[in-house]
């Protein structure tokens, strides 16, 4: 038996990794990751320089590691849709094996890719992998999908078994001789026409196994109570690692659980539950396709955004004149990272004190996130502007204020990514504008673009007289 192994950009792994240990227990293995133009076009590339670097740092792990087990990752440069077949076809192949991806755009690319090895009498099998349960399998009473997060995350775990993490293979045979092909190489950020930047994560499986031991050995414990506070370590910062499948879901899942049991202070079942609404949104986006495009909520249809350049340029660059807003719009650009708790308050402000399309929002994140994850964000974004899955409705209106002296109590995120503010007093750091005018003049940093209590009526009105016409 001969067979491809395609890696697809989300399993860039070689531990619980069901593809590569199933064809090797079954003769000869191909491993071939594609450059579809899809991503790696250099203008495609330029819209996700920072996923883009990841990506790049764990193909050479991935190679790396195929390498040490005997074996070599072939890299081909063109169309998955056009190459898998015609490869599978050049190369003899019985079977191609991948992991199943949730995106509707990647559902009809397998559905056509199907079609094409069909017709050449090579198999190919789907696996999971990329989630801890099956997408679309958990149901409520009537059969459908979950529309909330608690009675999921429940029916979730009275429903399904995480299954355990499969291991590496211990070798795998070597390429099969007299292949035709002439490979391409892992482009560089260079040759992409894009810069590294140092501060972004470095990606790879041994990387993601160092975070992952260093969360369970350092932060796991305290999880529960730290998780929200923007200033401290307190989460895994494994969102890159799980977005391109360095480290599987199930893996950490059981890790997670193995470390110190369910019981102690709560901290691994409130982890847990974080990953559970990752798989929510994977469920999510795979019973409604279309979330990509519209909103979960269909009154919010037609909601009226407005198209205000000047506040959207503020938001991007950090200048809004809100400290905790600005702080995570800045940490994006630098980091390619944003803590959840920012995330929530800065997609808040643009959607409901802007009043500024989720979707701008949305693409803006894709953008610059490391871990930018079509599902994730997706629910996120729609979540955080009240058209999404939430037990409640669209008007809780985050205060920026308030939200900073919460979980940024001594101020050091905002010191951390607005520097201009860093020797402001604590009292003054999330509301600048009521320092005393001495030390608030020698400040190079913006009033509030906009008043919180007028943003915060003009949104729900906005919203009471949108929702009032959608109604039957
Ligand atoms: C507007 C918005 C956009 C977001 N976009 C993304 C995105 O593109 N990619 C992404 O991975 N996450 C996204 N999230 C979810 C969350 O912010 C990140 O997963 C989290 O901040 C990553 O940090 P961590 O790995 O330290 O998380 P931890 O707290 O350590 O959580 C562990 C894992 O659980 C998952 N997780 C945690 N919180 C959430 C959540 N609220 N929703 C879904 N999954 C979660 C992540 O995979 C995370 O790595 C978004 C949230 C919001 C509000």
């Amino acid at each position: 038996m001969r067979s491809m192994v395609w890696f697809r950009g989300k399993d860039l792994r070689v531990a619980d990794h069901q593809p590569l240990l199933e064809a090797a227990s079954q003769g000869e293995v191909i491993p071939l990751f594609v450059l579809d133009d899809f991503f790696f076009s250099s203008e495609r590339a330029k819209e996700l320089p920072h996923r883009m670097q990841f990506l790049l740092d764990s193909l050479r792990s991935l190679e790396d590691n195929l390498k040490h087990l005997g074996s070599r990752l072939l890299i081909a440069s063109g169309r998955s849709v056009d190459l898998i077949p015609k490869l599978a076809e050049l190369w003899k192949v019985d079977q191609v094996l991948a992991h199943r991806w949730t995106e509707p755009f990647a559902r009809e690319r397998d559905l056509r890719i199907e079609a094409s090895l069909n017709a050449l009498k090579i198999r190919f099998r789907l696996f999971e992998g990329e989630t801890l349960g099956t997408p679309g399998s958990v149901r409520n009473q009537s059969g459908g999908m979950f529309g909330v997060f608690t009675p999921f995350s429940k029916a979730f775990l009275r429903d399904v078994r995480v299954a355990p993490p499969l291991s590496a293979p211990k070798s795998l045979p070597p390429i099969p001789s007299h292949l035709d092909f002439v490979g391409a190489s892992i482009p560089s950020m260079d040759s992409l026409g894009l810069k590294t930047n140092p501060r972004v994560q470095t990606g790879g499986e041994r990387e993601a196994r160092s975070r992952m031991k260093h969360f369970l050995a350092e932060s796991i414990l305290g999880y529960g109570d730290r998780r929200n506070r923007m200033d401290v370590e307190g989460t895994s910062r494994l969102s890159a690692d799980l977005k391109f499948g360095t480290l599987s879901a199930r893996t950490l899942w059981h890790a997670a659980s193995g470390c110190y049991g369910l019981n102690h202070d709560g901290s691994v079942r409130a982890f847990q539950n974080e990953l559970l609404w990752r798989e929510f949104s994977h469920h999510l986006l795979w019973d409604r396709p279309t979330l990509l495009k519209k909103p979960f909520r269909e009154a919010f249809e037609g909601f009226p955004w407005e198209d205000d350049d000047a506040a959207w340029k503020a938001w991007c660059q950090g200048r809004t004149g809100y400290p905790i807003v600005d702080a995570a719009s800045r940490q994006l650009l630098e980091t390619g990272f944003v803590h959840n708790r920012a995330r929530m308050i800065s997609a808040s402000f643009l959607t409901k004190h802007l009043l500024i399309s989720y979707q701008r929002g949305e693409s803006h994140y894709m953008k610059y996130l490391t871990d930018g994850d079509w599902a994730q964000n997706n629910a996120g974004w729609q979540w955080s502007a009240g058209c999404g899955c939430d037990a409640q409705p669209y008007f809780r209106i985050f205060n920026p204020v308030t939200q900073g002296e919460t979980f940024d109590p001594n101020g050091d995120y905002v010191r951390r990514f607005v520097p201009e503010l860093a020797s402001l007093e604590t009292k003054w750091i999330h509301q600048p504008w009521g320092a005393p005018d001495k030390s608030r003049k020698q400040l190079d940093y913006p009033d509030p673009i906009v008043d919180h209590v007028f943003a915060r009526q003009r949104f729900l009105s906005v919203a009471k007289q949108h929702l009032a016409k959608e109604k039957p």
